[in-house]
């Protein structure tokens, strides 16, 4: 072991500089800078190099975390870069939103000690942010290449790792998006203070020099049909994530001024990218100037009261009927959010959507105050009402940011042979991660429901290696007959 490491004792935990708030709410632009070459080594020198690494046991890949941490303090970083790729698809993105906290962070020995843990997530950014920086990052080529072909619909985390693995064993690789731009929720649904889009799209970029064929603008079950696509390709993977919003069905629901937060998400995230949208101009779906509420506590709802305070909200409130201990959303973009301007309202559900004007638009948000009641089967305390609590909250837009829910896939693909869960994901083989059909096989939020990009990455890794066996022993038994 490097006699650099170990260097908790003296070497303080240090994250990138965060901009402050005053300036960072005035653009869309990442909130943290990059680790300047000493501060990463000297932070990557503090790792204990555990026995039994628990930052690694807790990390949805795997990572080798201590040996690209003993990498990158000693200065090896082209190894530490060859390392960290060798498990993950895209570490530039974990190393930006993986919610560390609860994940390699949260599990580093130091942490729990006195010392806090190392700041693995930044340490990873830096790794890979320098291996683009000078040229490390270089297009697949494949030792061989395959004639057998895989459609992928969806062109998410979970597509995007798939279609990398499968051009590294040479297949001929084709993904299917909906939208205009490959990402999926990296580019529409996630604001650029979290992930600037250009990260996004030097990597859709290198997969095409490295000779994936993207189809955007291309619904499957409407532009073409799933039948067509599998006839097209020797394999199929499902990576298409969950869209279906649950909304509120409190009175009022129906008003004008009461949007779902992906679809506030996305314009925000396509007018940041330069294209032109009428609900935004129009002022529907732009926060500028008004009293905006959003109604949740997770990821979601964190980057919608983040994107109105960049807005130019007038004033920005998160409704939550919980409080902060129990809520899903990342403490760290509490936090940051706080920093920002946004008011937490915790402990509060909504009750009805007020209308107080002539026309149909959205008023106000009547709230009752909750409380923690007993704990549930699952052992999370469940919130009730407080009676005669009630309070208004005035309102002219209401995000709804409530979770999201499978769309009806077999009655989109036209595939009532697709099995599903009781939830609407996909049924899956435990191990091979094939569909009900043969030869289709599913990954990422369709199959797990709501999650993170680091999962999906995993899963879309593994499905591209059983993929791999599944068209190889069709190879061998096609050559035996
Ligand atoms: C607002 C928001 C913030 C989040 N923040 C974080 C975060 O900070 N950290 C984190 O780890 N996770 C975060 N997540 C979760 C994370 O984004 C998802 O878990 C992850 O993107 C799932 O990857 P996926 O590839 O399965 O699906 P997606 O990213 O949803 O990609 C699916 C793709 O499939 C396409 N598609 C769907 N149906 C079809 C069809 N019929 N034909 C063609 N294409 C289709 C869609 O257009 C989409 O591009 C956030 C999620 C949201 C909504
Ligand atoms: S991928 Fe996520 S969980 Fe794993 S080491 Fe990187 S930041 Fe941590």
């Amino acid at each position: 072991m490097s006699s650099k490491m170990l260097q908790f004792t003296h070497i303080e935990q240090q994250s990138p500089d965060k901009r402050a708030a005053e300036t960072r709410k005035q653009d869309f632009n990442e909130i943290y800078g990059g680790f300047q070459d000493d501060r990463a080594t000297g932070q990557a020198s503090r790792c204990e190099q555990c026995g039994i690494p628990f930052c690694s046991v807790h990390c949805p890949l795997g990572n080798h975390i201590p040996d690209w941490l003993m990498l990158t303090a000693n200065g090896r970083l082209e190894e530490a870069y060859a390392l960290s790729s060798s498990t993950n698809s895209m570490p530039e993105v974990c190393g930006r939103i993986c919610p560390q906290d609860r994940l390699c962070e949260g599990s580093c020995v130091l942490e729990q000690s006195r010392h806090r843990s190392v700041t693995i997530g930044a340490v990873e950014k830096y790794i890979t942010d320098t291996a683009w920086e000078k040229g490390w990052v270089q297009p697949i080529v494949p030792t061989e290449e395959r004639s057998e072909s895989v459609g992928i619909i969806g062109g998410g985390p979970a597509g995007l790792a798939a279609a990398e693995q499968l051009r590294m064993q040479g297949f001929q690789v084709h993904v299917y998006d909906r939208y205009d731009r490959m990402g999926g929720l990296l580019v529409y649904g996630i604001p650029g203070f979290k992930l600037e889009k250009d990260v996004i799209a030097r990597r859709v970029d290198l997969l095409e020099r490295s000779g994936v064929v993207f189809h955007p603008n291309t619904d499957i079950g409407k532009t073409v049909t799933f039948a067509e696509l599998r006839s097209r390709h020797d394999s199929i993977l499902i990576a298409t994530g969950v869209y279906k919003a649950r909304a509120l069905t409190i009175p009022g629901a129906g008003l004008t001024g009461v949007h779902k937060a992906l679809d506030y998400l996305i314009t925000s995230n396509k007018v940041s990218l330069g294209d032109s949208i009428d609900a935004y101009t129009s002022g529907e779906l732009n926060a500028a100037g008004k009293d905006v509420v959003v109604i949740g506590g997770g990821d979601t709802a964190m980057d919608c009261v983040r994107t109105a305070i960049r807005q130019g909200a007038k004033s920005v409130k998160c409704l939550y009927r919980r409080d902060r201990d129990n809520m899903p959303g990342s403490q760290r973009e509490v936090a940051n959010a706080e920093e920002e301007g946004v008011e937490f309202v915790w402990l509060a559900a909504p009750e009805a959507l007020l209308n107080e004007g002539t026309d149909q638009a959205v008023s106000g948000v009547r709230c009752i105050r909750m409380h923690l009641g007993v704990a549930d089967a699952s052992g999370r305390q469940s919130p009730e009402p407080t009676p005669g609590s009630q309070f208004v909250l005035p309102a002219d837009l209401v995000i709804e940011a409530l979770g999201f829910e499978p769309e009806d896939l077999p009655a989109m693909f036209g595939e009532a042979d697709l099995t599903v869960t009781r939830w609407g994901t996909l049924k899956t083989h435990p191990r091979t991660l094939m569909t009900s059909l043969d030869g289709v096989f599913a990954a990422g939020d369709i199959v797990r429901g709501a999650s993170l990009v680091v999962w999906g990455i995993r899963d879309g890794r593994d499905a591209a290696a059983s993929i791999g066996r599944y068209l190889n022993e069709k190879a061998v038994a096609q050559a035996a007959e």
